[in-house]
């Protein structure tokens, strides 16, 4: 057994079996704003070896810790430093951005708040405007949060234990490993875009690793890898390999330190691994609209808040199911068309035309569709010529709209394109 004092620590060496093993013991100094911190939770340094999961693999951390010493990158403004706030601040900025946009912020940031402490204590509006146009603004909140978290329970230092950091507003499970990685040695996993997509080609995976037992799976994965020591060199192979040869498109696999036993480059499939998303069926729905139309003027619906166009106005729409088939293939027979809706929606229309107006005639529009992120909306239009136009009086959501009026109102896309073309065609 080996005794080493620092100046704020007490770290033991010891043996046990064939694994060297280090007893941190703090002495619990309290650490000033800004000075570089060492915190005494500590329990990852006496991290057990994993050579017992089948997912064991030494050579691959001594491959990548070998290859980041000699061709990673050194020199990123957060490097080399050991202060956990500015390495959290890197490592929120760079979640779904990009190292060269990330920069210029992490250097403002740093010269406005130089600690968690003047962050903390800063109004959140003041973070919010530095952080405009790094994009994705939870981020600028849960960083404003966390701040004011670590000043108060932790006296503005930084636990060490990723799962103290995986707690704090904002911090994820990998971002609390590599946090505690660099910062204070900490022998943890990380798991970002990037590594599951070194992992996914490496290891020659097919699934996608967005799917919960994938990703499970993945996690066993990069807790085998970890190296025993040298975990700030490893960490940040991973990031530089995932960021610098092995892309997202057009991996540089000729430069690559696991050409020799990467899956994917064996078999001529890194345009295909990772897996990407299964694309899941997009649901399909109907509606009918009612176009009432009187002398330049159409008879608009003001939507319930929630629910598609929540609020906006729009043409009255039909409810009950109808024979859509059957009428599209008959546009123009008026009868038939109003008889070939169900006798819900038979009801509906009935109402509102004899309360707004006496008709001239129908007509069914060419249907069209709009596509919203989870459903394709395909809408029927049923066209009324109004000739005598009733005032309603009365508590109802419906009115009628001068259609020069369209361009100003606020109404969902596909009704404003259609009521612009009627429009156009008046004039
Ligand atoms: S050989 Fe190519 S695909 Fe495989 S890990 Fe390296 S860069 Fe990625």
């Amino acid at each position: 057994m080996r005794v080493g004092v620092c100046a704020d620590d007490l770290i033991v060496h010891v043996r046990i079996g064939h694994f060297p093993c280090f007893i941190f013991i703090s002495m619990n100094k309290p650490v000033s704003a800004g000075q570089s911190n060492k915190h005494p939770q500590t329990k990852q340094m006496r991290r057990k070896p994993n050579e017992d999961s089948h997912y064991a693999d030494p050579e691959f951390s001594a491959e990548l810790i070998a290859w980041q010493k000699q061709h990673g990158r050194h020199r990123l403004p957060w490097q080399n430093t050991g202060d956990a706030y500015r390495v959290w601040l890197s490592e929120i900025m760079l979640q779904q951005t990009q190292v060269t946009a990330v920069i210029p912020y992490y250097l403002r940031f740093l010269e406005k708040f130089p600690s968690v402490q003047d962050l903390a204590a800063a109004p959140v509006e003041e973070v919010m405007a530095l952080w405009a146009g790094l994009g994705y603004y939870t981020r600028a909140r849960n960083l404003h949060q966390c701040a004011k978290q670590v000043v108060a329970q932790y006296q503005g230092i930084f636990p060490s234990d990723p799962s103290l950091l995986n707690a704090l507003p904002g911090i994820g499970r990998s971002t609390a490993a590599a946090v505690a990685a660099f910062s204070y040695g900490t022998i943890a996993a990380i798991l970002d875009g990037n590594v599951k997509r070194v992992f996914a080609r490496v290891f020659g995976i097919d699934a996608y690793p967005g799917i919960k037992s994938v990703e499970d799976d993945l996690w066993l994965r990069a807790e085998a890898l970890l190296p025993q020591t040298e975990i700030a060199a490893y960490t940040q192979g991973l990031m530089d390999l995932g960021a610098t040869l092995c892309t997202r498109s057009k991996p540089d696999c000729a430069r690559c330190p696991f050409q020799h036993r990467c899956v994917a480059f064996a078999e001529g499939r890194t345009a295909e691994l990772p897996v990407r998303k299964p694309k899941s069926k997009q649901k399909e729905k109907q509606t009918i609209m009612l176009l009432l139309e009187h002398d330049g003027a159409v008879l608009l619906e003001q939507r319930s808040m929630t629910g598609i166009w929540g609020g906006l106005l729009s043409l009255p729409e039909l409810d009950g199911m109808t024979e859509l088939e059957v009428m599209s293939s008959d546009k123009s027979d008026s009868n038939r068309i109003f008889e070939q809706i169900s006798a819900t929606d038979q009801t509906r229309a009935t109402d509102i035309v004899n309360r707004f107006g006496d008709i001239q005639s129908l007509n069914r529009l060419a249907p069209f569709t709009h596509t919203f992120t989870h459903f394709k909306l395909h809408i029927h239009v049923i066209h009324f010529i109004i000739s005598r136009r009733f005032e309603f009086v009365g508590e109802d959501n419906l009115r009628w709209t001068d259609l020069e009026q369209v361009e100003q109102l606020a109404l969902p896309a596909p009704v404003k394109i259609l009521l612009q073309t009627l429009s156009s065609r008046l004039i």
